[in-house]
């Protein structure tokens, strides 16, 4: 049984992003850059279904520019087997990387596919369930648990209140959730054995797929700066305040 894990390399976490002058975007120039935190947290999951024997092939794919390879090497040396570059400088939406991760599972034919919930650069939420709409297959989103089985796999998912567990008949599309898994730490010796596995690049255009963006970023710009709060001498002028400025109390 083959698994698929969608990774991105995006900026990250620890760093504190700008936006740039001209409101384009944010500076990502020089800045660490690392794979996405939920990616981090599938491919751990796809990696220990393989070692308790329930997976054959764990492969890791992350599209995007050449750089991306450094994050699939993180990917192999975190325990995927091989891994895939679709290697392109269109900036992608959700739609872009749904669409060739698409054509990749038309030719790896793997049983399982996991990706984040969301990428922490756009927050969009959206490949793993467009992903799963464009293949016709069953999808389990904000995965807390997985249980893989011969044909299915049954999935508790976090919900508002309480927990919902489902089961998927195989293949299908799994997003996950912080507390799945701890990843674990990428060992010197690993890094090394990383260099080794196979990686191979390809490009939209070869998987026959379109990422022409149809989105146009308007402005990106800073929440508005908090004012100044104010200190109140006793709490009969705060219930003052409140009441008569505020105006959140009668
Ligand atoms: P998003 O819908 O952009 O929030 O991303 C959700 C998930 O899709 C991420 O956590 C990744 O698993 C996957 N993904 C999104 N963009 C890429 C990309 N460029 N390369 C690989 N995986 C991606």
């Amino acid at each position: 049984m083959k698994i698929l894990v969608a990774v991105k390399r995006v900026v990250d976490y620890n760093v504190k992003v700008r936006v740039k002058s001209d409101q384009t975007g944010v500076e990502t120039a020089n800045l660490k850059m690392s794979m996405n935190p939920f990616d981090e947290i599938a491919l751990e999951e796809a990696v220990r279904l393989k070692e308790k024997g329930l997976a054959t092939e764990v492969i890791a794919v992350s599209c995007g520019v050449a750089q991306c390879q450094e994050t699939l090497r993180t990917a192999m040396a975190i325990g995927a087997d091989r891994a895939i570059l679709v290697e392109t400088s269109t900036e992608l939406e959700p739609l872009g990387v749904a669409k060739i991760l698409k054509a990749l599972v038309d030719k790896e034919q793997p049983s399982l596919i996991i990706l984040g919930k969301q990428a922490i650069d756009d927050d969009c939420n959206q490949t793993g369930q467009m992903l799963a709409a464009l293949i016709g297959c069953a999808q389990a989103t904000f995965a807390s648990k997985v249980e893989l089985m011969p044909a299915q796999v049954k999935v508790t998912r976090e919900v508002d209140g309480g927990l919902e567990t489902l089961s998927l008949t195989l293949p299908a599309v799994i997003t996950t959730d912080l507390r799945l898994n701890e990843p674990r730490f990428v060992t010197l010796p690993n890094i090394m054995k990383a260099k080794k596995k196979q990686l191979d690049t390809l490009t939209p255009e070869s998987l026959g797929v379109d990422v022409t963006p149809r989105i146009k970023m308007l402005k990106v710009c800073d929440p508005p700066t908090r004012s100044a709060g104010v200190k109140v001498a006793d709490v009969a002028a705060l219930m003052d305040k409140l009441k008569n400025e505020a105006k959140v109390i009668q």
